[in-house]
């Protein structure tokens, strides 16, 4: 069995120890040892890293045989090794921890919310709870645990039996047997657990919810703690800075600047469709002055470049509203959008029309007698133009 240091001395950055047995995990080399400040990942904290002897350590993990493997980039040379822990890795690990109990019991004591899981995770951790809460209480409980926070008071670590543990009210009930380990905040918390804690909660600096989610019929809330709460306020400052730069206002008017913005910008959108549709109408009246005689109507084809189908439409229905016309435009390059619409009074078919002419020149399409559009055209527009004037018997 491996002694575990950090159980007992979680300030514990180096340590001797000799190598108990060699191994490999997962592919990769592995040894155990006597004693160990690594700390293995369990309990929703993840593991430590360093070295030992040299070897960088690249995983921790507590075996289900109770074994306590340290995987290794290389196995170190002899029997007796030097173990240095990533301390700045292992400390913001020990104020999300600690970080994490206070926001628990707070959450507990002020409004009865029990926690049902912890993830400790790269960027960010998340309580979940067992019941959902509004806004006003999720801030009552940070302001809680904060206040514990300020108030400096020792995290001790204690000992106990299974049986005297249950005497003790702990948070939440342990289902393990034997010697049970306990964080004691004062006053405040006593939890079974075998992670890492500060020694006095003002080391977690600050408890910060920054977001929560209703999950499982529950409440997920995310937090960060000291180090990590100083690094999202200073995203959030500098997200906030460039916006305000951007919009040239106070950061508290951002919100209603940003609405304004967006009123502004549907407002011009719709005036821009108006002007589309003037302008469509214009074009339209333009080109009935290019119409040619075909079959008994009057054909209008024009290749307008860079016209949506919509805009086409609106061209097409202008030319259509002219007694004894019949407009196919199309869009330029030719495997962009085809439109054919005809007045009311004339015979031909529009759909039948372009049904035709993507026979022809490939695309598909197809509409109704009166109105029809179409696409993805194969060949070049004044092609596609030539095969609509032979299709409608236009001799030039
Ligand atoms: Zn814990």
């Amino acid at each position: 069995m491996t002694e575990r240091l950090y159980y007992t001395d979680p300030y514990l950055r180096e340590f001797d120890a000799h190598v108990a047995e060699r191994t490999t995990y997962e592919g990769k080399p592995a040894l155990t040892l006597d004693r160990t400040a690594f700390y293995p990942t369990s309990g929703g904290q993840p593991f430590d890293v360093g070295t030992l002897s040299g070897a960088r350590v690249i995983d921790v993990v507590d075996t289900d045989d109770g074994r306590l493997l340290h995987v290794v980039d290389r196995l170190p040379d002899g029997d007796a090794v030097k173990g240095t822990i990533d301390w700045a890795r292992r400390f913001d690990h020990m104020q999300q921890h600690t970080g994490q109990h206070v926001l628990s019991a707070a959450f507990d004591r002020l409004l009865g919310a029990r926690t049902e899981s912890f993830h400790l995770g790269a960027d960010y951790s998340t309580i979940d709870l067992a019941r959902d809460l509004g806004a006003a209480d999720v801030a009552r409980a940070e302001a809680e645990a904060n206040r514990v926070v300020w108030d400096d008071r020792p995290v001790a670590i204690r000992f106990a039996s299974a049986d005297e543990a249950a005497t003790l009210g702990l948070r939440k009930e342990s289902k393990r047997g034997g010697t049970l380990r306990l964080i004691d905040v004062q006053d405040f918390d006593l939890s079974a657990c075998g992670g890492t804690h500060v020694a006095r909660t003002g080391a977690i600096g600050i408890i910060a919810v920054s977001a929560t989610e209703r999950f499982k019929g529950g409440l997920r809330v995310t937090f960060l703690c000291g180090g990590r709460a100083l690094t999202g306020f200073r995203a959030l400052r500098d997200v906030a800075a460039a916006s305000v730069r951007a919009l040239s206002v106070l950061p508290a008017e951002l919100p209603a600047a940003i609405e304004r913005l967006q009123a502004e910008n549907k407002d011009a959108r719709g005036q821009l469709k108006d002007l589309r549709l003037r302008l469509a109408g214009m074009t339209g009246e333009s080109l009935i002055a290019t119409a040619v005689d075909a079959a008994g109507v009057r054909l209008v084809t024009a290749c307008l470049p860079d016209h949506d189908a919509n805009t086409l439409k609106a061209v097409a229905q202008r030319i259509a509203q002219h007694r004894g016309h019949i407009a196919v435009l199309v869009g330029d390059p030719a495997a962009a959008p085809i439109v054919v619409a005809r007045a009311e009074d004339v015979a031909a078919d529009a759909g039948a029309l372009l049904k035709q002419i993507v026979q022809r020149h490939g695309g598909k399409g197809g509409g109704r007698p009166e109105l029809a559009q179409g696409g993805g055209l194969t060949a070049p527009a004044e092609v596609v133009l030539q095969s609509a004037r032979d299709l409608l018997s236009v001799h030039e």
